[in-house]
């Protein structure tokens, strides 16, 4: 924390109270961000950035931090609103040409240079001579144009979005070209984490709040203060995770109001509590050991969060917090007959899944996936779904979250009413024992499912943690039992030209974990497996228009040399034998030593487009992996000794 107390990062912006925030002190903080990769130091930059907003805000302004906030995670509205940015290379090019009146195919020979359409625009702007010196930009200023540029759509809108950047280019200074084009592309390359982001605003509003209390904190008491804070808006946030509530309540309550203030809401989509994986039934029960757990069937859909709100609305979203209730129309049809009367509003976690309705046997995740992803009309589906409830975090005005789940199952079966082949409970055993548990296990398989989630029941341990991925949710697939392993989410960053048959396609392609902490792609192998011809034309139109020249700068290459690289944008689920060290792949270097992991005989399964990039599996998992297969292997071979 010891920048962060300094306080003495150099981003003064020269604007008064009640003033706009200058986008040039944004972007000042933006370019020393950048500059460094220690990421304490980042936090600290973002924190002096942040207070200042903070300090400078007019009475009642909660918008010049919001605004900042959302420029910082280059955002423009919560993620469940999705108004998104990403304007196409060829565009930005054009505004760029017609704001400095360079000639578009120098600035793409720039680019092609630079691999940065960002620093080409700020170059293209500073050789160019200028007479009047623009009026500055403003945050306020500069997020509505790029909201009017993400919302404007429609047959003209190319024509108007080329407008607004060609004036927005044409009033920048210093690093503020490089800055908007790069949030204009949808991606920031600071090198700073939305984590990182809340950690800052958490720091930022306890020194705002020291100083107008004038309170003495001892150095200790400040990092307690600031840790603390920190905890508060993480927790908040995976709670209800939309700075439009969080901020406004923050600034006005402070953080020690916050969790009062802000909790879950319907109509704003939590991230989901995730698992962790188990290959035996041992490890379940060594887990749980005297503790109360239940099995539940893992059934192979889609997660679905279900929400009604008090007016009536019911809205569905995905693991990534997508509204799918355009993609689910029956689903929210479905749904009234389900719910007794006195249930009035909540907040369902759910899977949907592909059914036979005739037979009532469930498909596979692969039907599912047949179904129109937008505007779906009922009268259209073939696809029917049923969905699987299997807790309940929200109930008439109440978060339940803290609760059990031994209670919160119990509301959930209380307040539902459920219709076979349209809305069902979960199918739970809460036996205890391996046989009963490996019984429930083959019956799960045998009904379709992938196999089983295992969760704890216990009163002091079963509270349901929004976005983690956590020990007291276990699963336990049917792969992982036939000793291949758990698989992975890994995202397509590099592609290999085919032979043969395959040569106007890619043949075969390489992959990458994510890093949170680094926000780095790290390489893990090349894979060629499992594709059908059919399979590899899918991607190669997926991924043809992600090529890039140069790898960005955010994958952390290695000893790879694939024949093109792609923006890191798909992500695809990958089974593997097992993994190896590897002195080419960089995925989970120094984590177990030097050289990086590897998968052997990597195994395509399929697309996974409720993942994002982000959502990758990260290079602890990858290590956890690592040494969970080299610690079986040693007890195999020390049981070999035995017999
Ligand atoms: P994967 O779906 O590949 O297992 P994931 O990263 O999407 O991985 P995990 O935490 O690994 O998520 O597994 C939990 C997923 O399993 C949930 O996101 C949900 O979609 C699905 N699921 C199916 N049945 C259940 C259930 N009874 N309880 C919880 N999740 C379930």
């Amino acid at each position: 924390f010891a920048l962060s107390f300094k306080q003495d990062v150099d981003i003064e912006g020269g604007w008064k109270v009640g003033e706009p925030v200058p986008y040039s002190a944004l972007t000042k903080a933006f370019s020393l961000i950048e500059a460094t990769t220690k990421r304490l130091e980042k936090t600290a930059i973002l924190t002096s950035f942040l207070l200042l907003v903070i300090q400078r805000s007019a009475k009642d302004d909660p918008k010049s931090l919001l605004q900042s906030v959302y420029l910082c995670i280059n955002r423009l509205s919560p993620d469940y609103i999705g108004v998104e940015l990403g304007i196409g290379e060829s565009l930005l090019v054009k505004a760029i040409g017609e704001s400095t009146g360079r000639n578009i195919s120098l600035i793409k020979a720039d680019l092609k240079k630079e691999g940065d359409l960002g620093l080409v625009a700020m170059n293209s702007k500073n050789s160019q001579k200028t007479l009047f010196k623009p009026k500055p930009l403003t945050v306020p200023f500069v997020f509505s144009k790029l909201r009017d540029i993400a919302l404007s759509a429609g047959h003209s809108s190319q024509a108007k979005k080329v407008s607004i950047i060609t004036k927005l280019l044409a009033a920048c200074q210093d690093f503020e070209a490089k800055y908007i084009v790069r949030s204009l592309e949808g991606k920031l390359r600071i090198g700073n984490a939305e984590r990182s982001v809340l950690v800052s605003l958490a720091h930022a509003a306890v020194l705002a709040e020291r100083e107008r209390s004038g309170k003495k904190w001892s150095t200790e008491q400040l990092a307690t203060r600031l840790e603390e804070g920190a905890n508060v808006i993480k927790s908040v946030y995976s709670e209800l995770p939309t700075y439009d509530e969080v901020i406004p309540a923050l600034l006005e309550v402070g953080i020690d109001g916050l969790r009062e203030k802000c909790k879950l809401t319907p109509g704003v989509p939590l991230k989901p509590m995730l698992a962790k994986p188990t290959k035996a039934i041992g490890e379940v029960l060594d887990r749980f050991e005297n503790k109360r757990f239940t099995c539940e069937y893992k059934y192979d859909g889609e997660r679905a969060q279900v929400h009604k709100l008090e007016d009536g609305t019911v809205c569905v979203f995905s693991r990534n917090s997508e509204d799918m209730s355009k993609k689910y129309p029956d689903l929210v049809e479905q749904l009234p007959k389900c719910i007794k009367e006195s249930t009035k509003s909540f907040v369902l976690d759910a899977e949907a899944v592909a059914i036979d309705r005739e037979t009532g046997k469930l498909m596979p995740f692969q039907e599912l996936s047949k179904r129109k992803r937008k505007d779906v009309r009922v009268e259209d589906i073939k696809v029917r779904v049923c969905l699987f409830a299997f807790d309940l975090l929200y109930l008439n005005g109440e978060p339940l979250l803290q609760q059990s789940l031994i209670d919160r199952r119990a509301l959930l079966r209380d307040h539902f009413i459920p219709v076979p082949g349209e809305f069902e409970f979960a199918k739970s055993n809460d036996g205890e024992t391996t046989d009963e548990i490996q019984t429930f296990l083959e019956e799960s398989v045998k009904d379709g499912c992938e196999g089983l989630m295992v969760k704890m029941l216990d009163t002091d341990a079963s509270f349901y943690e929004p976005s983690r991925r956590s020990v007291n949710w276990l699963k336990l697939k049917k792969d992982y039992l036939a000793g291949v392993g758990d698989s992975l989410d890994l995202v397509v960053v590099g592609g290999y030209y085919g032979k043969g048959k395959r040569t106007n396609v890619y043949g075969a392609f390489l992959l990458a974990c994510y890093d949170s902490d680094s926000e780095e792609f790290q390489t893990i192998c090349k894979i060629g497996t499992g594709f059908s011809e059919e399979v590899l034309q899918t991607h190669y139109d997926e991924l043809k228009p992600l090529e890039l020249e140069k790898p960005r700068r955010d994958i952390k290459v290695g000893g790879a040399k694939p024949d093109i690289w792609f923006e890191p944008k798909v992500v695809w689920e990958v089974l593997t034998a097992d993994l190896s060290l590897s002195p080419i792949y960089t995925a989970a270097q120094g984590l177990i030593e030097d050289r990086g992991v590897s998968l052997r005989f990597p195994r395509y399964l399929r697309i996974r487009d409720d993942k994002s990039a982000a959502d990758a599996t990260g290079p602890e998992q990858i290590a956890e992996m690592y040494e969970r297969q080299a610690l079986s292997q040693t007890k195999g071979k020390s049981k070999k000794g035995g017999d």
